[in-house]
């Protein structure tokens, strides 16, 4: 069946193609590779020849032929490049979604840029205190700013809101009991379900009501000497509609002070607000999302609130309520283990000043996008697709639509707010938008049918440029060169 005289040929050929392969030595010897080697050091460059070579080998050994002598440069400034760039990157979100989780939710204002730039060049004064030229503490940095703007006797910010719900938990209820609506286990994405971090602090859940209703005497009547907390959760990623109840929290409220005066022991309520804001959602058309001194002064004794949903400032999961109760958190040996850093606490402080300023609106970005009026972001649409026509692209390719944005970032689930999309025409569009996604600064969209939206509701004004040039090469030079993807 075989032909031996053709095997052997085949074999030749094989060897002829590794043996065009050459020795690492001498590619660091050829000048453009040495070049190299001075910016990039001679282990990473050697190790990436290695790697480079045992490719070509592989490649070889699959039928492939070996890479001309010359391509050896090219290749390996190509992967020495690629190896180094880093893997965390700016991207410009054309969704339309503000708090995108997978986009890093909240973008930062320019003022908690520069607080974090200034605090993490140097030194600073986290937890020493000036005056009196002794240690003191990280937590009584941002402490005040959140007294003053929620009305809480105290405050205290860890890591994540996650980890926030986790210590009032771990803290206040382990080994005991807390209620939660049968309505409110919910799961909020990554794996973050409220059952489960419950089981994990060790307090032991008992749920009430049903899943469409809970009343007010299912919390009665599920309470009992063991009853540590009520504790009431957000629905932040969805909406239950039709023939649904739940008690208002200054019901929830009441029942605990009364049952803790009867019981002679405290009952703690407990408000994870996921989002939480502190500002009025309503006047922007958006359905209310539960303030934070609103959860206060309904009788919540601790509220949890992320620091970079609707608040508009870094990853954090802050704390507020009961200063008796905020003092234990403190002292609770997990709060060393879901603590900020300075960088944190300088972006929080920053954002929050916006707030006592009423500048929040003008200045935090979050708020910029939900404030952006219907007409300027027309008026951007429209300037996008000028720009386009003006480059030479086809006005067949370029509309533009109403549509509209979500908040996301578990906040406000289905709401939305009207807006005006660029919508650009693609014969491949899932192609075209990983074009679009392998670029220096990638662009994420969304797609419709045949066609790319790019919502200006998200794009920060300063990405504008970077924007259209990107588009421009996709639509003009990458429609005639067939663009290279990398
Ligand atoms: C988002 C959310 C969390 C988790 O907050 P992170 O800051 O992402 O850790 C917890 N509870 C609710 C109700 C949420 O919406």
């Amino acid at each position: 069946m075989a032909d031996p005289q053709q095997e052997n040929r085949a074999e030749e050929t094989l060897h002829a193609e590794y043996r065009r392969l050459p020795a690492v030595d001498a590619l660091l010897r050829e000048p453009a590779i040495a070049a190299l080697t001075a910016c990039y050091g001679q282990e990473l460059v050697t190790e990436t020849l290695r790697e480079l070579l045992a490719k070509a080998r592989q490649a070889i050994g699959q039928g492939r032929p070996a890479p001309p002598p010359t391509a050896w440069p090219g290749l390996l400034e190509q992967a020495l490049r690629q190896a180094h760039a880093p893997t965390l990157r700016p991207v410009i979100n054309a969704t339309g979604v503000i708090i995108h989780t997978n986009l890093g939710r909240a973008p930062l204002s320019q003022a908690a840029r520069q607080a974090v730039d200034e605090i993490s060049l140097g030194y600073s004064n986290l937890e020493y205190e000036l005056d009196a030229g002794q240690r003191g503490s990280r937590y009584d940095h941002v402490r005040e700013r959140l007294r003053r703007l929620t009305q809480a006797e105290d405050a205290l910010v860890v890591n994540n809101n996650a980890a926030a719900v986790y210590l009032v938990l771990a803290a206040l209820c382990q080994g005991r009991e807390v209620l939660i609506s049968r309505g409110q286990l919910v799961e909020i994405g990554g794996g973050f379900r409220i059952p489960d971090v419950l089981r994990q602090s060790g307090a032991r859940l008992v749920e009430v009501g049903t899943t469409n209703r809970t009343h007010l005497r299912d919390y009665r009547e599920a309470l009992t000497p063991e009853t540590a907390a009520i504790m009431r959760v957000h629905t932040s990623n969805f909406r239950q509609l039709g023939f649904v109840a739940q008690p208002a929290l200054a019901d929830l409220a009441a029942l605990a002070r009364e049952y803790a005066e009867a019981q002679g022991r405290p009952l703690w309520l407990i408000d994870d607000l996921g989002s939480g804001t502190l500002l009025d959602t309503t006047p922007y058309g958006l359905a209310p999302e539960p303030r934070v001194q609103e959860s206060l002064a309904a009788g919540a004794d601790l509220v949890t609130f992320s620091g970079d949903k609707l608040l508009g400032g870094p990853q954090a999961g802050i704390i507020v309520g009961r200063g008796e109760l905020i003092g234990r958190l403190r002292r609770h040996p997990m709060a060393r283990a879901l603590r900020v850093d300075k960088m944190t606490l300088a972006a929080l402080d920053a954002t929050l000043r916006s707030y006592q300023q009423g500048r929040a609106q003008a200045e935090i970005p979050v708020w910029r996008m939900i404030a952006a009026s219907l007409e300027a972001l027309r008026a951007r649409a429209q300037g996008w697709r000028q720009a386009l026509l003006d480059w030479g692209v086809p006005p067949a390719l370029l509309s533009l639509r109403d549509d509209e944005s979500a908040v996301g970032g578990g906040s406000l689930p289905g709401e939305t707010l009207p807006t005006v999309v660029l919508a650009v025409h693609a014969d491949q569009p899932s192609q075209m938008a990983a074009r679009l996604r392998a670029r220096e600064v990638p662009v994420i969209c969304r797609i419709q049918q045949e066609q790319l939206l790019f919502d200006p509701r998200t794009v920060l004004p300063e990405q504008d440029p970077v924007l259209l040039d990107t588009l421009r090469e996709a639509l003009v030079d990458g429609a005639e060169t067939g663009h290279a993807q990398g």
